[in-house]
């Protein structure tokens, strides 16, 4: 089969990657001339990992990917630690370690597995349409591409959405932004096998490591959309919304590189249920566009492939059939996710000030087992067990 992706984010190289296995000709179209993730680096939950180790990526995720062996949660204003445990337990019951990864670093890992070569990058998609058998995109340089399926990774502000929907979905503003960057590991701000995450006031500050001595680091800041930017400012901008931090926050400031951190306006869409239409399916953000709270965007991303693959190799009664299998089994967990992503969201940035108190108040007796039974419980039902 001819199979055109639109988009090489972490889903359309990832599904390009797993369907040329299958042994069908994946092309890729990219709007961009070149590869320049938004945001710094991720978390890879296990189930995002096993996405990548059966792709045949798990040598690579390993080496990319920070040991961040202990969790612990940190009172924003004093630096007292409310509770710190180990995430042994989430590896233990998954079969397989988190990695945080830089996502620069991975992006062209997964590039790089499906063929840069085989990249079109430049290739703006502006329309698509079906006749018969066959699909065609049309891109903003008037070159068209032809085949017997389309796939529609491109993003959270896709444009095959509205088009397999039949409507334009609104994005819901969810009232805070991220300013994040990579960092030197600096024990001032937290160890280096640690997730440390300072919380007060609604808002946070936490430090993860990716390979390489870095902590990425991110703040998440409730403030309003479409204010300006400037990252020469991001040093000024930060110590006003953590004036009074502990120390280890101040620390931090101090030491990110302003030219490379970016600020990120956070968005989802509700859960939607029509990911397909014919021979066109959705996958990854353009499908569940979810706030990153629970860490579980790309790993979603990344388990749509799988079942994407998994119902062209095993099913034959064609390709629009395999897709409403795709659709069948991942729209509700993939729904879910989003779900509980805006749930954490809202605690976490004290939509209600006093459930964001008891929140606190829940770390400080928290023995891991609370937050771990989170963690593993937003991984329960992914494909790859
Ligand atoms: C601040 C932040 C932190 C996050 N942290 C995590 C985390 O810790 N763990 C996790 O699992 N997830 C996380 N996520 C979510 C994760 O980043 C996304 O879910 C993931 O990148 C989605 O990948 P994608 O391939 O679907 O979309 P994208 O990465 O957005 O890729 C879409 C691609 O399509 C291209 N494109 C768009 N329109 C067109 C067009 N018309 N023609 C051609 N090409 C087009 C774009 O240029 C882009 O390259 C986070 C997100 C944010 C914002």
């Amino acid at each position: 089969m001819r199979i055109i992706i639109i988009g090489a984010g972490i889903g359309g190289t990832s599904a390009g990657t797993a369907l040329t296995r299958l042994g069908h000709q994946v092309e890729i179209y990219e709007q961009v001339t070149e590869n320049r993730p938004v945001g710094a680096a991720l978390s890879l939950w296990p189930n995002g990992v096993k996405a990548l180790n059966h792709l045949g990526l798990g040598e690579v995720t390993a080496r990319l990917g920070g040991r961040m062996d202990n969790m612990s949660y940190r009172d924003g204003r004093t630096g007292d630690t409310m509770c710190r445990f180990s995430l042994a337990p989430v590896t233990e019951e998954m079969g397989q370690r988190p990695y945080p990864v830089s996502r620069a670093e991975l992006q062209a890992a997964l590039m790089e597995a499906f063929g840069l070569d085989r990249i079109r990058f430049g290739m703006r998609l502006e329309g698509v349409e079906q006749h018969g058998d066959t699909v065609t995109a049309t891109f903003a340089n008037g070159e068209t591409a032809t085949g017997d399926m389309l796939i529609g990774a491109d993003g959270a502000r896709s444009r095959i959405r509205s088009y397999v929907v039949g409507a334009e979905l609104e994005r819901r503003y969810a009232g805070y932004v991220n300013y994040n960057g990579l960092v030197e590991i600096d024990p001032e701000v937290g160890p280096a096998d640690q997730w440390t995450t300072y919380v007060a006031d609604g808002q946070r500050v936490s430090v993860m490591p990716v390979a390489g001595d870095r902590f990425y680091f991110f703040f998440d800041v409730v403030e309003p959309a479409g204010l300006p930017y400037d990252r020469a400012d991001a040093r000024a901008v930060l110590s006003k919304h953590f004036s009074g931090w502990a120390p280890g926050v101040q620390r931090l400031i101090e030491r990110i590189d302003p030219a490379s951190t970016n600020r990120v306006e956070v968005f989802d869409i509700d859960p939607f249920h029509t990911w397909v239409r014919g021979r066109v399916a959705l996958l990854g953000d353009s499908a569940h566009n979810t706030t990153p709270d629970i860490g579980q965007g790309a790993c979603s991303a990344l388990e749509d492939t799988i079942v994407l693959e998994r119902v062209l190799a095993t099913t034959t009664l064609g390709v629009e059939d395999s897709l409403r299998r795709y659709q069948a089994a991942r729209t509700q967990r993939a729904g879910d996710l989003v779900m509980w992503a805006r749930k954490r969201a809202d605690v976490t940035h004290a939509k209600d000030p006093e459930i964001t108190q008891a929140w606190y108040e829940e770390l400080r007796r928290e023995d891991g087992t609370g937050v771990i039974r989170g963690i593993v419980g937003n991984m329960v039902g992914n494909p790859l067990g």
